[in-house]
Parts: C-alpha cells; sequence; structure tokens
C-alpha cells in the first residue's frame, strides 16, 4: 500500500455519521475528504451560477441532477490535491452516478479500492436528525430526504456489492469505534 494511494466513497443514509468519518479517514490516509453537500453550500453562499442553480433543491431536500454533479465532481477529482486519492462523501448518490464515477475513473486508468457503508437503523437516524437542527434540517426536509436516500442513493448497495466493493461497517457504535473500524478495512483492502 503506498502511502496516500487510496480510492474510496463513504456511503450511508444522512445522519449516519459518515461526513465525520470521511474527514477522520481523510487526515489518517492524507488524502483529501470530497463532500460534494459542502461545495455545493459552499457555491450558495458564495452566489455563485452553481449556487443559484441548486439552491432551491437542495432547501428541499431533493438531489441535484445527475449532469451538473458529473460535472462537479469530475472538476473536483483533477485538482492536484487527489492526484494520489480521495475519499469521497456524498457522492454518488444514485446509479447513473455511480456509472459515471466508474467512467470518470476508467479514463484515470483507476478504479475504486472500496466502498465504506456506514450502517445506522433508520429510527436512529430520525433521532439523530432532529437533535442536529441545520437549517435544512426541519422535520418534513428530514423525512424527504430520507425518502430520497430510500429510493435513490440505498439500491447503490447492492449496486456496489455486485462489484464486490461494498464493505458494511456498523455505524450505530461511538465516533471513536467507528473509525476505528474504518482504518482496519481499509488497511485491509488498501
Ligand atoms: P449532504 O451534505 O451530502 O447531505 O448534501 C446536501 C444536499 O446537497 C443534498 O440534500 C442534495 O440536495 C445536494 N447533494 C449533495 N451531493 C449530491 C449528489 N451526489 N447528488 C445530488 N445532490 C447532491
Amino acid at each position: 500500500m503506498s502511502p496516500g494511494d487510496h480510492r474510496l466513497v463513504m456511503f450511508g443514509a444522512p445522519g449516519s455519521g459518515k461526513g465525520t468519518q470521511a474527514a477522520l479517514l481523510a487526515e489518517t490516509l492524507r488524502v483529501p475528504a470530497i463532500s460534494t453537500g459542502e461545495m455545493l453550500r459552499a457555491a450558495v453562499a458564495a452566489g455563485t451560477d452553481l449556487g443559484h442553480r441548486v439552491q432551491a433543491i437542495m432547501a428541499a431536500g431533493a438531489l441535484v441532477d445527475d449532469g451538473t454533479m458529473a460535472d462537479v465532481v469530475r472538476d473536483r477529482l483533477a485538482a492536484d490535491d487527489a492526484r494520489r486519492g480521495f475519499i469521497l462523501d456524498g457522492y454518488p448518490r444514485t446509479i447513473v452516478q455511480a456509472e459515471a464515477l466508474e467512467r470518470l475513473l476508467e479514463e484515470r486508468g483507476q478504479r475504486l479500492q472500496a466502498v465504506l457503508h456506514v450502517r445506522v437503523p433508520e429510527e436512529e437516524l430520525v433521532r439523530r436528525a432532529l437533535a442536529r437542527q441545520r437549517a435544512d434540517d426541519i422535520e418534513e426536509i428530514i423525512r424527504e430526504r430520507l425518502r430520497v436516500y430510500r429510493e435513490q442513493t440505498r439500491p447503490l448497495a447492492a449496486w456496489y456489492r455486485d462489484r464486490d466493493l461494498l464493505v458494511a461497517v456498523d455505524g450505530h457504535q461511538s465516533i471513536e469505534e467507528v473509525a476505528a473500524a474504518l482504518a482496519a478495512i481499509v488497511l485491509e483492502v488498501g
């Protein structure tokens, strides 16, 4: 395993803790954690064209279209710091996005090493989300985000399992325990 050479996806429902875990693992592996949600929020805050296009979609808890997301991710992965690896957080979220990512990596002569699935029971997700209170986290939006996850994103678990890339960890543990489990997996697949 060469240091920094990791191409991983952190996968899980909203509220699974995947963002926290992506950031922790990125520090350990010295590769960037790439959160598409954070990139889009930054675009909204900066008032860019992209930000204007996605603002209402995000506020409704819906998904930004796959073509826009492919452009966002292609540009980000082209940056210097992602040359030797990355942890994607919040992408892909649909099968079409997973196929686009596969093609994008193929063009670079690369493939994913693993998709790390942080699993948390649904009632715990709702409890965590209600406690979190971000601006877009009113209950109706939370339920919409979970519905979108169930219908569009969760099928990706089977899609990646078929490709022998999916590795599940129990996300219903302390942050430190989940981080340790993920680090152990990455040592194995790295
Ligand atoms: P997140 O912080 O990952 O929960 O993302 C916040 C919001 O950004 C989502 O609810 C979507 O509206 C949008 N978003 C982030 N990543 C994606 C993606 N891969 N595909 C579509 N929409 C996305």
